[in-house]
């Protein structure tokens, strides 16, 4: 179980994104804390999960012992994620996770490695060609190059942060970048943080759901589209809190009242940067000073 407090309401709520907007954003918001109240394990480090207003994108972090485990870096034209690695004392990231090549979800690479060393970067199946127009240029940039990985493989990262795909299967490319984004679940022990599945659809979802395990926060998928986020998958996980990231006055329609209802239905509060400001989880294992 998870008891959560929710921070008063930025006064600074995320202004349309020119570069200036940005700054105000970051500068100005408040972040919220919410407290997970699991029985504590006390063998491992807290971890703290970021999630800020980075427009319409998806670019999220856990942080461990000052090094960082980022899933998608958000559109290009912006460098919320990684200010808000700064802002969390972060000195490395360990690995990005990249759940399919779409640029908002990889725009923001250019921030984080002009502001981190970089170890990995882990992505998913992509054929030679589709490779070289998205991510061949950071492979370089970082210390260990890239990594692919599909459902039942899995890295480990400090603080025993294990982090397992459930999608897709058998190392398959897909014609559409969304049909083959990861399925990410990012585990500590026996204890499940976080789920993500970048852009993938109710179809996708529903091939992940039997190896789905519970968690504690999951990111709505495809910014809260009507065609992802299906009741089995979100059921299966059981999220607690559930972070919608999506632009304002998007284009899109996103994120849309029925992916949001059924996000409720199974129990989780939303967490929206998009309008309440940069967001922060904290897992810390409550307990374990005594
Ligand atoms: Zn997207």
């Amino acid at each position: 179980m998870m008891a959560c407090t929710r921070n008063p309401k930025s006064p600074h709520t995320p202004s349309r994104p020119t570069r200036l907007g940005w700054r105000l954003a970051f500068l100005g918001t408040v972040l919220s804390a919410c407290t997970s109240t699991s029985p504590p394990d006390c063998r491992f480090p807290g971890a703290t999960l970021l999630a800020p207003y980075v427009g319409q994108g998806h670019g999220i972090a856990l942080v461990v012992e000052r090094k960082a485990i980022v899933f998608d870096a958000g559109p290009p034209g912006q460098d919320a994620l990684a200010r808000s690695l700064r802002h969390a004392g972060v000195d490395s990231i360990e690995a990005i996770y990249l759940t399919h090549p779409d640029l908002d979800h990889r725009g923001g690479f250019d921030s984080l490695f002009a502001a981190f060393p970089v170890r990995r970067l882990v992505h998913g199946p992509l054929d030679s060609a589709r490779r070289a127009q998205t991510i061949a240029w950071a492979c370089p940039r970082t210390a260990l190059g890239c990594d692919t990985i599909w459902h039942g493989r899995s890295r480990t990262h400090s603080g025993d942060i294990r982090v397992d795909a459930h999608w897709p299967d058998s190392g398959a490319i897909f014609g559409d970048d969304n049909d083959g984004s990861l399925v990410l679940h990012a585990s500590q022990g026996d204890r499940g943080l976080l789920l993500v599945s970048g852009d993938l659809d109710t179809i996708g979802e529903l091939a992940a759901t039997e190896s789905v395990q519970p968690v504690e926060v999951l990111q709505l998928g495809h910014h809260g589209s009507r065609t992802s986020g299906h009741l089995r998958f979100l059921g299966k996980a059981s999220p607690r809190q559930v972070i919608v990231q999506y632009g304002l006055d998007n284009d899109y329609g996103h994120p849309t009242v029925a992916a949001l209802a059924r996000a409720r239905a199974v129990g989780a509060q939303i967490v929206d940067p998009a309008k309440d400001g940069d967001q922060r989880v904290e897992f810390d294992p409550l307990g374990c000073a005594e």
